[in-house]
């Protein structure tokens, strides 16, 4: 399957405060490459989600650059920034709208398509629960699904636009074993080569990772694997 884009990720020095003169983050530097698995953790408050949303330009560094394959994110046109970084964040936005238009948002993608990428995904049982599969509408934030199938939507929704860099927000949510079976498996595909950023919750994925960066009050105090931490 061919790329546009290899999912480099670099931060260069980048400084950021949401307001002056309160640092979240200071002098922070790393490069993930193509296809490097990468586990952010960090105590509470550390700037572990700060770290995405600058990421995916929610907000600006106010020092440093973000590179994403070598090019400053700032340059990147929004919607060429949204097809190469897929997020997955623990609170999936979800519209009322139907399932269909959820799962598509802007990407011009058949009924048909969507079908297979279902099955493949093996999104089936859920949509058989659901009244009308596919075009079973929403209410409000997805109000009518549980926080498990709003997540498994959520990785179906980015993995249907096949980003290079996977971003993402670990669910910490409690979830029945089977949707978090499905879930995992899904998630374990969709980080096949790809490169990939995780704020940690779960042991099991800190120490799959191929790295491990470790924020204290918006540093880099120690990076490496779990091994060698
Ligand atoms: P957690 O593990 O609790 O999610 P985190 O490591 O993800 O924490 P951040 O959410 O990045 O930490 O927050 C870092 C700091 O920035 C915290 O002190 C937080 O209060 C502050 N902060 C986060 N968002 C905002 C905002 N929108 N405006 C002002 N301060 C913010």
């Amino acid at each position: 399957r061919q790329r546009s884009s290899a999912g480099e990720v670099v931060f260069e020095n980048v400084s950021f405060a949401y307001r002056e003169d309160d640092p979240i983050l200071t002098d922070l530097s790393f490069r993930i490459t193509p296809g490097e698995h990468v586990a952010l953790v960090g105590p509470t408050g550390s700037g572990k989600t700060t770290v995405i949303r600058l990421l995916c330009r929610l907000y600006e560094p106010q020092r440093g650059r973000i590179l994403l394959d070598g090019i400053d994110i700032r340059e990147l046109a929004i919607p060429t920034l949204r097809q190469r970084l897929g997020v997955v964040l623990q609170d999936t936005f979800l519209f009322s709208g139907n399932v269909a238009d959820n799962l598509r948002l802007d990407a011009p993608i058949t009924t048909e398509d969507l079908e297979r990428l279902c099955a493949e995904l093996g999104l089936v049982e859920l949509l058989r629960r659901l009244p009308d599969g596919l075009a079973t509408e929403l209410r409000e934030r997805g109000g009518n699904l549980s926080s498990g199938e709003r997540q498994l939507l959520s990785v179906a929704r980015v993995a249907i636009r096949d980003p290079s860099v996977l971003v993402m927000d670990e669910a910490t949510a409690f979830m029945d074993p089977a949707t978090e079976a499905t879930l995992q498996r899904d998630l374990d595909r969709l980080l096949q080569q790809r490169t990939a950023i995780v704020i940690a919750h779960r042991l099991a994925t800190v120490e799959a990772a191929d790295r491990i960066l470790v924020l204290k009050r918006g540093r880099l105090i120690e990076q490496g694997s779990h091994g060698e931490l």
